[in-house]
């Protein structure tokens, strides 16, 4: 882990141990947001007395359900879908639904927990949520995506509505997904609720810049950490892990702001591309054709594929992990550092594993958490559901204006509570009581329920 736990803790985090057996990414995330919290109660002694944070770690609601479905050859399948409605103080349930192999209840939690924060960081109205299930949509057809979907989604239905819990995209839930999850919900209950799911197609329903928003929102984020240095990206190397939609739509918007992507990846490896990253060929390869980042190499003269391996040797100013959990660890971190790696930007949730952003806090690199730099795309999400609710659409130019606005904003909350809680430049300690205090209060204003 990053650090000790403070002994005023110390006893909340064991309860979530003893509550929550084996889930590994579940304990992380917590002690995470824990090991920042004792200069919070030191000042709120109401927090322990309504135990607060205790309230705040146990999810209001944990959603299992058996999603069956047929393959293409007639073959049956079961699944498990899961909704972890964590915590409404600020406004609906709020969070992606991720597809992925890996997926099981103590990920969805981990992820479920960190939405809360990230969802109040952002100044909108809307609680937290995760959800997702264990179906790996790699090589599946269209049809069996729309079947897996349909019958998720006849479960999923029952817990969801706009004023109740609004589910978006993750890892494997991109715009068709969201497209078979909202037909299937507006057939079984007969109402045309547009604000029940976000990153709807633009035909539809869907809000401009909310495709690219989180991979945006990264790249203003790390431009703020910048100019408190006074830096800029200009002439600047970076590596972005992953070729996904925070991945792709980072790397668009790192070289508008005039840095230049070396390397990407996906699961099968990284391609190092010292002319920077084609985001044509990229946007060609992964979206359209649904490809490998191999493939990517094999069309252009100045990449070379690695397969296997790690992306964080290749040598970079900013790096931007925006693959998974716990993909950039303690070793990867020195690597970087040792490389002249002056920022690190999380584009996904909890890449660096507690050791690596040790290791930054070390070696003077500025690091953002994920919760904070990561959190355009559910801000997006959120002028979604307010454009739906208003029946109105922005403009491209007027909608990333506002998440240019709204990620410098979150910047400088981080900044200036990290200055305020005696830890200047810890923007993890920042983001975690800005986030928190913001939540706690409200939950206090409700009660005790
Ligand atoms: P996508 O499914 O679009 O892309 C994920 C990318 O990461 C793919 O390139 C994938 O490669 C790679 N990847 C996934 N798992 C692994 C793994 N175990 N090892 C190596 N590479 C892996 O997902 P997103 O881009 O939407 O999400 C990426 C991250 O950003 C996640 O942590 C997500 O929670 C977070 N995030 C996403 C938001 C969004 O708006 N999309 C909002 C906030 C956070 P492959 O294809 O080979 O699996």
């Amino acid at each position: 882990m990053s650090g000790e736990v403070p002994a005023r803790v110390q006893a909340i985090y064991d309860e979530v141990l003893h509550r929550n057996p084996g889930e590994t990414e579940f304990h992380q995330a917590v002690r995470e947001v824990l090991e920042s919290l004792a200069v919070v109660l030191d000042r709120h002694s109401e927090y322990t007395e309504m135990k607060t944070v205790q309230r705040i770690c146990e999810p209001e609601r944990q959603i299992i359900f058996r999603v069956p479905w047929q393959d293409d050859r007639g073959e049956v399948w079961i699944n498990r879908g899961f909704r972890v409605e964590f915590n409404s103080a600020l406004g609906p349930y709020k969070g992606g639904l991720r597809f992925h192999p890996s997926v099981n209840l103590g990920i969805v939690k981990f992820l479920g927990f960190e939405q809360i924060f990230k969802n109040a960081l952002t100044g909108m109205p809307i609680g937290g949520g995760k959800g997702g299930s264990d179906f790996d949509p790699k090589g599946r057809s269209d049809a069996e995506i729309m079947r897996f979907c349909q019958s998720f989604m006849t479960e999923l239905y029952r817990h969801l509505g706009e004023y109740t819990d609004v589910p978006a995209g993750d890892i494997g839930v991109g715009a068709r997904e969201i497209g078979y999850l909202f037909g299937q919900y507006k057939r079984i209950t007969n109402r045309y609720e547009s604000g029940v799911l976000t990153g709807k197609g633009l035909g539809w329903g869907g809000a401009l810049v909310r495709t690219e928003a989180t991979g945006y929102g990264a790249a203003f984020f790390a431009e703020a950490m910048m100019d408190v240095r006074g830096e800029s990206f200009d002439g600047r190397r970076v590596v972005v892990s992953g070729s996904g939609n925070v991945a792709v739509y980072g790397i668009e918007k790192v070289h508008q702001l005039g840095g230049t992507v070396v390397a990407c990846s996906d699961s099968g490896g990284y391609v190092v591309d010292e002319k920077g990253i084609d985001l044509d060929l990229l946007k060609q390869v992964k979206e359209f054709e649904r490809g490998r980042i191999s493939d990517y190499a094999e069309r252009r003269d100045s990449a070379s594929f690695v397969a296997g391996g790690s992306i964080w040797d290749v040598p970079c100013d900013v790096a931007i992990p925006s693959a998974t959990q716990n993909e950039l660890d303690g070793d990867a971190a020195a690597v970087l550092g040792r490389n002249g790696c002056r920022y690190v930007v999380e584009g996904a949730n909890m890449p660096a594993t507690p050791s690596a952003v040790k290791a930054f806090r070390e070696a003077g690199v500025l690091f953002a958490p994920g919760k904070a730099a990561n959190a355009g795309g559910v801000a997006t999400s959120a002028l979604e559901m307010q454009q739906n609710a208003s029946r109105d659409r922005w403009t491209f130019e007027h909608s990333e204006a506002r998440l240019a606005d709204i990620m410098r904003d979150i910047h400088a909350r981080c900044h200036e509570t990290a200055e305020e809680y005696g830890s200047p430049g810890d923007l993890v300690l920042g983001a975690n009581v800005a986030g928190f205090i913001q939540v706690a209060e409200a939950v206090h204003a409700h009660g005790l329920i």
